[in-house]
């Protein structure tokens, strides 16, 4: 039976008890009439609201029927005792009201600290699946970092080929990393050769360009590799699993085979940048610093091994003039020939070099003083039968000699370039077109 049912029940045969009592004798109201203040009580405990107000309406009915059958002061002792229970009945009312509302006020208050500690602690959720996803982020772009440095941080071709695989095989570790210079037969490097563009293949099973062929693999991803926009071989990462690689994975490697170009082109830069101070852009014979080193260590070594060596000087005469007649293209072209003929009376173990402006140096180890000037009188002939042609016209140039031994003549650097010098001078004054040695 639910609570309230059981309530007006017990409280209505309470009642109906009470003023059934009092009916056969009017005298007996006034002593029965306090035990309605139990009626009322017992509503009061059970949290009744509503209830007690009907009952206090019955009681007072009740109250008015027993008043006008007694006399007096019976009757005014009844109203008087009628009025304690309203007095009671409200008391206890405001009673509860003040403490219900503290309650719906406390509630009120939980239930918003209950709303305002949910909403909390969703912040709270996000802030830490936002915090998870930057730490994650953030070590991302610290791995991005060390790669690109240590895929920067070499000056040779093959390091950065090996930190490529080394970098791509951890990121990859159920894969195979390679780099393959030309496609060969491989149906996957030949369709990236084909389309010049990156290849992913999911299941190469499954796929109709790549199934017929029955790879060994069944996921690859190829990579072209460019160097200064030239291609420069493959990146091919293949796995035994199926859908080993997806797009964000392509994106990844694509990255790093960007960096390794860029890791590789800056190695080419390097390389032409020493290779253009060790040559003559020109003439492409070996520059005049490079000439000085050499010169030195050619020294030490016919020092050490007690062999001679020879240095022939060279200067093209009236070169000013051919200039001035001619034009500067013309003489650079000059430069150039007479460059080539003194390049290929070189031997593999001279040394030719452009010592500065039209002046040029032959390093001879093993060559006595007598045998350079041998061969610096050949060169001499050749390079004065060589005809030179501009805008149709025919024309030649001859060249003087200065030639200067090791260790006849002098034991370092600086003595057999000045000695080679001084007898190029002579050969000038002596009318040009000569050898002194
Ligand atoms: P000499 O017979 O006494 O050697 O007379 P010369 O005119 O050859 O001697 P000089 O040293 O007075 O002139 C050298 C000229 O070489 C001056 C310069 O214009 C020219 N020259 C130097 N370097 C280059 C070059 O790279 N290209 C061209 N076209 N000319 C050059
Ligand atoms: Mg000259
Ligand atoms: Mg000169």
């Amino acid at each position: 039976m639910p609570s309230r049912t059981l309530t007006l029940t017990f409280s209505s045969l309470f009642f109906f008890a009470l003023a059934a009592a009092s009916i056969p004798d009017p005298r007996l109201a006034p002593i029965l009439f306090p035990l309605y203040g139990f009626l009322f009580l017992w509503m009061g405990l059970r949290q009744e609201r509503e209830l007690p107000f009907v009952f206090l309406f019955l009681v007072s009915v009740t109250a008015l029927l027993s008043a006008s059958r007694l006399k007096s002061p019976w009757n005014r002792e009844i109203f008087f005792e009628l009025g304690a229970l309203w007095f009671f009945q409200f008391s206890w009312g405001a009673y509860q009201n003040a403490i219900l509302g503290s309650r719906r006020d406390r509630e009120v208050k939980v239930n918003a600290l209950r709303l305002k500690i949910s909403e909390e602690e969703k912040d709270v959720e996000y802030y830490q699946s936002y915090r998870t996803k930057a730490l994650s982020q953030i070590q991302n772009a610290q791995n991005l970092t060390a790669s690109a440095k240590s895929l920067a941080n070499t000056l040779s071709a093959a390091e950065v080929h090996d930190r490529l695989i080394s970098i791509l095989s951890s990121r990859f570790p159920s894969a195979q990393v390679e780099i393959v210079a030309s496609p060969g037969k491989d149906p996957l490097l030949n369709f990236t050769q084909t389309r010049n563009a990156p290849t992913l293949i999911r299941d190469a099973w499954a796929d109709k360009r790549f199934h017929e062929l029955l790879s060994p693999y069944r996921s690859g991803l190829s990579i072209p590799l460019k160097v200064m926009r030239q291609p420069a071989g493959f990146l091919k990462i293949t796995s035994k699993e199926p859908d080993a690689f997806g797009a964000e994975e392509a994106k990844a490697a694509e990255l790093f085979v960007a960096m390794a170009s860029m890791s590789l082109e800056n190695i080419r830069f390097y390389e032409q940048v020493q290779a253009q101070s060790v040559r003559d852009p020109l003439t492409q014979l070996y520059s005049h610093r490079a000439f000085q080193t050499q010169l030195q260590e050619e020294l030490l070594r016919a020092g050490r091994s007690q062999t001679p060596l020879s240095l022939i000087m060279m200067d093209i005469d009236h070169f000013k003039s051919y200039n001035d007649r001619y034009g500067h293209p013309a003489g650079d072209s000059l430069l150039k020939t007479v460059s080539a003929i003194l390049n290929s009376f070189a031997r593999p173990v001279d040394f030719a070099a452009r010592y500065g402006g039209e002046e040029f140096c032959l390093i001879l180890p093993n060559f006595v003083r007598t045998e350079a000037v041998e061969i610096a009188n050949r060169l001499r002939l050749r390079v004065a039968a060589q005809p030179f042609f501009f805008n149709g016209e025919k024309s030649s140039v001859t060249i003087s000699l200065g030639v200067a031994s090791f260790p006849q003549d002098a034991t370092t650097a600086s003595q057999i370039i000045r000695v080679a010098d001084e007898r190029l001078y002579q050969a000038k004054h002596g009318g040009r077109n000569q050898v002194v040695g």
